[in-house]
């Protein structure tokens, strides 16, 4: 019987969501554990049932060239990564859902007809409604980029409060 696997970016570390009280068989890859590197995200990981796996290096490219096409650049060797796991899952027969907040992993996930379900949002919600901020300096950006101008980061975002 196949079994359904939800894969973590790393945008849901940084939710934070609760995953200790869970039967669900979450995953991950090394890339994302070694990206998301503070305290209370290994913290997370190791109070959390999560297993450690790494996609197919041929599913890797096919996520890379699935990128390129639709022009994601920036996205991460963690946010590849978690993408090409997705389609190794489903190769063994599995069923693969993708848990991220990430617009670029979002995007390339829909072209490669992986199921993506989102943390904080319901679906993917227009740009006007974010913050993006810097987690390293804290400045806050209106408008989505890549990297903080400041100091170089990746930005996240957050949801605008009402
Ligand atoms: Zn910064």
């Amino acid at each position: 019987m196949p079994q359904q696997y939800l894969v973590l970016d790393t945008t849901a570390f940084y939710a934070g969501v609760p995953y200790t009280n869970t039967t669900e068989n979450l995953v991950t890859t090394p890339d994302v554990i070694s990206e998301v590197s503070n305290e209370r995200t290994r913290t997370l990981i190791a109070l959390s049932k999560i297993n450690v796996l790494q996609g197919t290096l041929a599913n890797l490219k096919t996520v890379k060239d699935a990128a390129r096409r639709t022009g994601d650049n920036s996205m991460t060797a963690a946010d590849l990564s978690v993408l090409a796991l997705c389609l190794s899952i489903r190769e063994e027969g599995n069923e693969a859902i993708l848990l991220s907040d990430d617009f670029a992993v979002e995007n390339v996930a829909s072209t490669l007809g992986i199921k993506a379900r989102p943390l904080m949002t319901n679906g993917i919600k227009t740009a006007s409604e974010w913050v993006f901020f810097c987690p390293a300096c804290g400045k806050r950006y209106q408008k989505q980029r890549a990297d903080c101008l400041v100091c170089g980061t990746r930005l996240e975002k957050r949801l605008k409060r009402n």
